[in-house]
């Protein structure tokens, strides 16, 4: 079930950048695997999934300790300062710096363990108050103070679009995220990239191709509903 629905988006991706006219290897299918079990990952890790994304330090770490180590982790949920010297020598990518004190942070610890972290900056596009991330007119700035920490480099940006019935509601809001990344990129600031686009999910995630994600992080749609009432981390 959970590797046919994994076949069935990899194949809406495909058809998505064909619409877009946009090259296939250039989007990553992220499958968010928080509150999941192990075995559920392990099946699909078996089928030929290498990226997972996860909300949580604790989940995640307890994931990266069961399963084989080709995994590519993706920190996409709020990251607390206090734990991210448990991460940063696991994590392949972290989708959600959006200040820097987290930033300096996560570079004093890249530093301590001898690893170069790769991040993206999550930018709140829709301006929504109950979200992390940051206004889009703050975020060239603070990637011009980040680019400069050593052990530490931006790849990109990364937003979560509002949850909406209809997609095309959020087309806008990735297309604002684009748009700002080509801005950014346009400055030139040194030691940095706006290569990867993190946007899109269940709902909206074929908008999101079109709009030229590079990543784009599917849960539901994979491994069905989570249930929050449950603790499964480790099972
Ligand atoms: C949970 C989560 C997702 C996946 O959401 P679905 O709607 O289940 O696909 C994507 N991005 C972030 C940041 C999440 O926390």
């Amino acid at each position: 079930m959970i590797t046919q629905n994994y076949d069935e988006i990899q194949k809406n991706i495909d058809a998505a950048c064909e619409k877009a006219g946009r090259e296939r290897a250039e989007v990553e299918l992220i499958a968010v695997s928080k509150t999941k079990p192990v075995s559920m990952l392990a099946q699909l890790y078996e089928h030929g999934c290498r990226d997972f994304g996860e909300n949580k330090v604790q989940e995640l770490v307890e994931k990266y300790e069961t399963l084989p180590k080709d995994i590519r982790w993706h920190m996409i949920g709020h990251l607390q300062r206090n734990k991210v010297k448990y991460i940063v020598d696991k994590v392949f990518l972290i989708h959600s710096v959006d200040s820097l004190r987290l930033a300096e942070e996560i570079s004093k610890e890249a530093c301590k363990k001898n690893v170069t972290v790769n991040i993206l900056i999550e930018v709140n596009v829709a301006q929504e108050e109950t979200k992390f991330g940051l206004k889009t007119d703050e975020t060239a700035e603070l990637i011009r103070q980040i680019s400069v920490l050593p052990g530490i480099c931006v790849k990109g940006l990364m937003t979560i679009a509002p949850y909406v019935e209809n997609a095309e509601e959020n087309r806008q809001y990735f297309r604002k995220l684009k748009q700002l990344s080509v801005d950014i990129m346009h400055k030139n600031i040194d030691n940095i990239s706006m290569g990867s686009l993190s946007m899109g999910m269940s709902g909206d995630y074929l908008v999101a191709v079109e709009e030229g994600a590079t990543y784009v992080r599917v849960g539901t749609s994979i491994f069905g509903e989570r249930d929050y009432g449950l603790k499964i981390t480790n099972v």
